[in-house]
């Protein structure tokens, strides 16, 4: 940086031409003073952040201008918002405090810039920094989730400007997105900001990939293009016809999202039928919404017929995030299935925008419409009041819960409850009412009986049985999804445990007076050593189930004895059980800063061979693990855990065998394994460790694992497998 010749003049007024332009766009939102208090903050971050510089070598103020930018054009949000924006690094980043944001710009703006400055410190062994910082930010959003959308904008700046990073801070930062940020722009109902961070993620994570199928679709546009306009003209004839206000277009597919479905469903991009989804806005008044939506909606189905099976009316129950659409998919004239969107201008500008355009339109909303986010954030409220778990269980909870597509089920009287996806009975139960859960039986689900842990489906009507004599169980904690009946069951037996432990406690103290022995701290200390327990609570616990009996109790006083005796001789150091991991071919891996050679071992999930985009994880007890940057484990692991990954890359690459997975589909046909295994050993003279097929109904699907090289002998080994006669796919199996 510091050899970047820098003309400050310049570089000045593109400061004030960055800063001009945002208050162009706030415009709309200003009120009596805001545009002084803009001004104020931004001259504050000027001055503040005055001799950094963002890793680029650009001036740091252009990332606060940038995310106050994306704060008010993309999400929508007003002046307060802007301003916070705009502070949003000062007092992590600068000499300006808290208390200095609170004198100069009032307690408010300090609350949020204080929810969007990470915590510093060391954390106690086994937590993670990046856990206790995401509990942080979700737990603002208990008071107030524009914390959370300005962080969202931080991150999709952050995530823009992804190319000046090094290696590992670019993994280290692609993660978290997808593991925490891009979910909970989804689930805040940030559609467009949800979509460019996921396609960012793959960016940065599988480059090949997402510049193949961002290839792929360039290829295609002028074909897709020409096929929407002749679907699209009977439509729209017929709806002007009908009098309609409207607009109609072709939305192109996310490459994330045509990635996932490539992988999900084991498909190749040609065999993607739905690159894109026609979408119809309509111009309504707020009373004729509903009527108008699916007006169109029988105009369209009289045009094209409709697959049954595909329709999905988030109107009438809109989705937890505030999405409302109709959507159907119907068969076009040239044998293709087609999906359709139907909304309103205002169900666009909420699909898109998310929660601020959700509240621009709440006083104009129908009361019963509200429901979705309002219902969501007040659930999150609920489970966040109740939360004394450790930073990472939080988080992975917290995903699991409200990431996750809900389930809509009724109560006997036909109340709806939105429960999260896998949700059972005994959820259910829970959701009711904790004295409900504690004492839930079984249930009747449509008039069947069912045990508590039937997992519910959409529409279930559900009445819970329960009895005075039941007690929550361990075995429970398997039955539930829910954040919710998790913390309650985990609640109720923590209390059933403490009683019996009480009992455990006198038992043992008469047991120890047998021996002569106190239960003075130091003896439990030492009979927490000698049984290998955590707590007292699990001593006694243990005690009184008899699990530890009497002659336990005597061996651990012959232990004692004996520790007194060898105490008095001089202690010997335990040599450490190092595990030496053997030196795989060190040559070929450079890992760290200086891209030294240190020991490693690949890891089993995601089998890297040379030639693989890879990086080292530092684990606990097994050294520099190496994984693939696509490894399926990857995400969490950096998220959690972004300290412990170190940069790794291939160097030369000796003749060593790698051992991976093909997956081979094709038309069954006399002689078609033959060809395979001619191919592969003896054109490529590749060993295979073992080969599997499946036939059925004329069709094959193999698995034949085997040795290469590095990924150029892969490519090359899956092209002329492509190329045999029958053969339909030929895959690289990932875990
Ligand atoms: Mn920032």
């Amino acid at each position: 940086m510091s050899t970047l010749l820098i003309d400050s003049e310049k570089e000045n007024k593109e400061i004030l031409n960055r800063y001009r332009k945002l208050l162009r766009l706030s415009k709309p939102f200003l009120r009596d003073n805001d545009a002084k208090i803009i001004k104020k903050a931004f001259y504050t971050a000027l001055q503040a952040h005055k001799d950094m510089r963002r890793k680029s070598g650009e001036p740091y103020i252009y990332h606060p201008l940038a995310v106050a930018q994306i704060v008010v054009e993309e999400i929508g949000l007003g002046t307060t918002s802007i301003v916070a924006a705009l502070l949003h690094d000062v007092v992590e980043d600068t000499h300006l405090t808290i208390k200095d944001i609170e004198r100069d710009f009032g307690p408010k703006i300090a609350s949020i810039i204080d929810g969007l400055t990470k915590i510093s410190g060391v954390f106690e062994h086994g937590s993670s920094q990046q856990a206790e910082n995401f509990r942080k930010m979700i737990l603002t959003l208990s008071d107030d989730v524009r914390v959370v959308l300005i962080k969202l904008a931080d991150r999709l700046h952050n995530m823009r400007t992804l190319d000046s990073m090094a290696r590992d801070k670019q993994l280290k930062i692609a993660s978290e997105t997808i593991y925490l940020y891009a979910p909970l722009a989804h689930r805040l109902g940030l559609y467009s900001i949800k979509t460019e961070l996921e396609d960012l993620y793959l960016r940065y994570t599988n480059t090949e990939v997402y510049y193949e199928i961002a290839g792929k679709l360039k290829q295609t546009k002028a074909a897709r293009d020409k096929f929407i306009k002749d679907f699209i003209a009977p439509i729209k004839e017929n709806l002007e016809n009908a009098g309609l206000k409207f607009e109609i277009k072709g939305r192109p597919k996310s490459i994330y999202s045509i990635w996932n479905k490539m992988k999900t469903q084991q498909v190749s991009f040609d065999e993607i039928y739905d690159l894109f989804a026609i979408r119809v806005i309509l111009d309504s008044k707020p009373e004729d919404e509903k009527a108008d939506c699916w007006k169109v909606y029988s105009i369209i189905t009289d045009t094209y017929k409709p697959n049954p099976d595909r329709l999905r009316d988030w109107i009438s129950t809109p989705k937890a995030n505030g999405y409302e659409s109709l959507h159907t998919t119907v068969m076009s004239h040239s044998g293709q299935w087609v999906e359709v969107q139907i909304r309103t201008k205002r169900m666009d500008d909420i699909a898109e925008k998310g929660y601020a355009a959700h509240w621009k339109y709440k006083e104009n909303t129908p009361k019963s419409k509200e429901a979705g986010l309002d219902l969501w954030l007040k659930k999150v409220r609920d489970v966040l009041e109740q939360n004394d778990i450790p930073a990472l269980d939080f988080v992975s909870d917290f995903r699991s819960n409200f990431f996750n597509e809900e389930i809509y089920v009724f109560t006997p009287k036909g109340e709806l409850k939105i429960l999260p996806h896998g949700a059972t009975a005994l959820d259910f139960a829970f959701e009711i009412h904790t004295h409900i859960g504690l004492r839930c039986l079984g249930a009747k689900v449509n008039q069947k009986l069912v045990p508590l842990s039937y997992i519910l489906k959409n529409g279930d009507q559900v009445e819970i049985i329960t009895s005075s004599k039941q007690k929550p169980s361990e075995d429970w904690l398997k039955f539930v999804v829910s954040s919710k009946a998790k913390a309650k069951i985990k609640d109720a037996l923590k209390e059933e445990k403490k009683k019996i432990a009480e009992d455990g406690r006198e038992i043992l103290e008469r047991k120890l007076q047998h021996l002569k022995l106190n239960l003075s701290n130091d003896t439990t200390e030492q009979l927490l050593k000698y049984f290998n327990l955590k707590s007292s609570l699990e001593l006694y616990y243990n005690v009184a189930t008899n699990v530890i009996d009497v002659a336990d109790i005597k061996k651990f006083k012959e232990w004692l004895d004996q520790q007194k005796k060898s105490d008095k001789k001089e202690t010997e150091p335990v040599k450490k059980n190092k595990k030496t991991v053997s030196p795989q071919d060190v040559d070929t891996l450079l890992i760290g800063d200086n891209m030294e050679k240190i020991d490693y071992s690949f890891a089993r999930c995601c089998n890297p061979i040379p030639g693989d985009d890879v990086f080292g994880f530092v684990t606990v007890s097994e050294g520099i693990k190496i994984h693939r940057t696509s490894c399926p484990n990857a995400v969490e692991l950096v998220s959690n855990f972004g300290y412990r990954v170190i940069k790794a890359k291939w160097n030369s690459e000796k003749q060593l065998s790698f051992l991976t997975g093909l997956r081979i589909v094709g038309t069954d046909r006399i002689g078609i394994i033959n060809d395979i295994t001619k191919v592969i050993s003896h054109e490529l003279h590749v060993n295979i460790r073992s080969i599997t097929i499946d036939s059925n109904d004329g069709m094959f699907e193999g698995v034949i694992m085997l040795f290469v090289n590095n990924t150029q002998h892969l490519d090359k080994l899956i092209k002329s497998l492509s190329e045999i006669q029958d053969i339909v796919s030929v895959s690289r199996i990932t875990s």
